[in-house]
């Protein structure tokens, strides 16, 4: 008998099974694919630590979660801030004064708050009810046409009319010449690739990687006196209230007999003509000097049965669906649901360690 049987081996399988552990209890950890960590899985190649399943930017605001991974890690001084390539030109992201300079040619704050006002005046809507609207409102035309649109349809494969706005909150606006994604007060890459992130936390604990849940289902329910379950809520029950839909991407990894290829960690290309919306290479996000480099393009897909599922779409139609598998995932009394699948959420690494540091509190009682 196990006291937790914890489906999935990705941030918040690890972080729980690590507290469990270190309270004591029982587990295993059941893992479909051939390695532990998730979609922040790292691999070495070529001495560079490859970003497996896309990029991961730690970053976080919260304390509690940062000094929560330095128990394992070491963070490095790494700071997002990708470029956006649109018909041969180069942009900064997030918005903020340089890229208003390089749209517009102003160089003021309030000469670019000016523009924007004008823009989002023309297009005057109150309460933005998909992502296109609140793109205009947020940021006017212009930008939205050179650096949204084409990046938002290809990436989700819907008509950003169709796209819930909170999407595009996500990224910040400024006037100010600051090119760091996030907002967040901490940032880093852990030195040496996440991987032995999920190597620490899974520590002494036993792992069966390439097991299938839902392949000896009933066996794993009899052995467990709990189960904490991080795949795919609508499988965990039968698809009974209909299949929820989500986005996967094709990577293709590619290694390159030059030093540096594109002079930055991440590009995102922005025209919906190009099928990737953004080439990583991997070495920048650790400073690396390696004679060879590598670059992966990141094709988005339609996922269908069998294919990764990336990304939950969190369109008004699946979240009804999805009501309906938490209201009866609430009434469990013997499995934990969490993380990205099981919760249907957009969620970032941060939210998934403070969810599961959650859980551990209201399993255990304690502070
Ligand atoms: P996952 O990492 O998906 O782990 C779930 C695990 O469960 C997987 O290993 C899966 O194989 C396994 N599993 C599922 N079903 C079963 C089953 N039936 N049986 C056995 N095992 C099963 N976050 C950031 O903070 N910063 C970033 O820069 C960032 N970039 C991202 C880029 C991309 C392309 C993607 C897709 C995500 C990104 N994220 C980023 C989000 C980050 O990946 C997630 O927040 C985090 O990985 C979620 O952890 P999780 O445990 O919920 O899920
Ligand atoms: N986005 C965009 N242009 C860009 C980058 C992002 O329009 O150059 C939009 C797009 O809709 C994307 C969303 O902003 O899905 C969130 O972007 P983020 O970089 O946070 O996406 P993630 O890293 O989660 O894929």
């Amino acid at each position: 008998m196990y006291d937790y049987i914890i489906v999935g081996a990705g941030l918040f399988g690890a972080v729980f099974a690590h507290e469990a552990h270190r309270r004591n209890k029982k587990c295993l950890v059941i893992e479909k694919r051939n390695h532990i960590g998730g979609n922040c899985y790292t691999e070495v190649r070529e001495g560079i630590n490859v970003h497996v399943y896309g990029p991961h930017i730690f970053h976080t605001s919260n304390q509690r979660v940062w000094n929560y991974v330095h128990q394992f890690v070491t963070m490095n001084r790494f700071t997002n801030s990708p470029i956006a390539m649109h018909k041969g030109k180069i942009y900064n992201l997030p918005f903020n004064m340089n890229t208003f300079y390089q749209i517009w040619g102003v160089t003021t704050p309030q000469e670019a708050q000016a523009m924007i006002e004008k823009q989002r005046s023309a297009v005057a809507i109150a309460e933005p009810t998909n992502l296109e609207e609140q793109a205009l409102k947020l940021v006017g035309h212009d930008i939205y046409e050179i650096l949204i649109k084409g990046y938002t349809e290809k990436q989700w494969g819907r008509k950003a009319t169709e796209l819930p706005p909170f999407i595009i909150k996500r990224l910040p606006l400024r006037f100010t010449f600051d090119n760091n994604y996030f907002d967040d007060l901490y940032q880093g890459i852990p030195i040496g690739g996440y991987t032995q992130l999920f190597e620490k936390l899974l520590t002494g604990i036993e792992v069966k990687l390439q097991t299938d849940f839902f392949s000896e289902r009933q066996s794993f329910q009899r052995i467990a006196r709990r189960i904490v379950y991080t795949g795919m809520i609508d499988q965990f029950y039968d698809y009974c209230y209909g299949k929820l839909e989500y986005r996967s991407l094709y990577f293709e990894h590619e290694v390159l007999n030059v030093v540096n290829y594109q002079g930055n960690a991440i590009v995102n290309y922005t025209e919906r003509e190009i099928p990737y919306t953004r080439i990583i290479e991997h070495k920048h996000f650790e400073y690396g000097t390696q004679p060879k480099t590598i670059i992966t393009r990141e094709y988005p897909r339609e996922w269908v049965d069998g294919m990764e599922p990336y990304y939950p779409i969190n369109t008004p139609q699946n979240m009804r669906i999805y009501e309906q598998y938490a209201d009866r995932a609430k009434k469990e009394l013997s499995v934990i649901f969490g993380g990205r699948l099981a919760e249907y959420r957009y969620y970032d690494m941060h939210h998934v360690i403070a969810n599961a540091l959650k859980a551990v509190q209201k399993e255990f009682g304690e502070p």
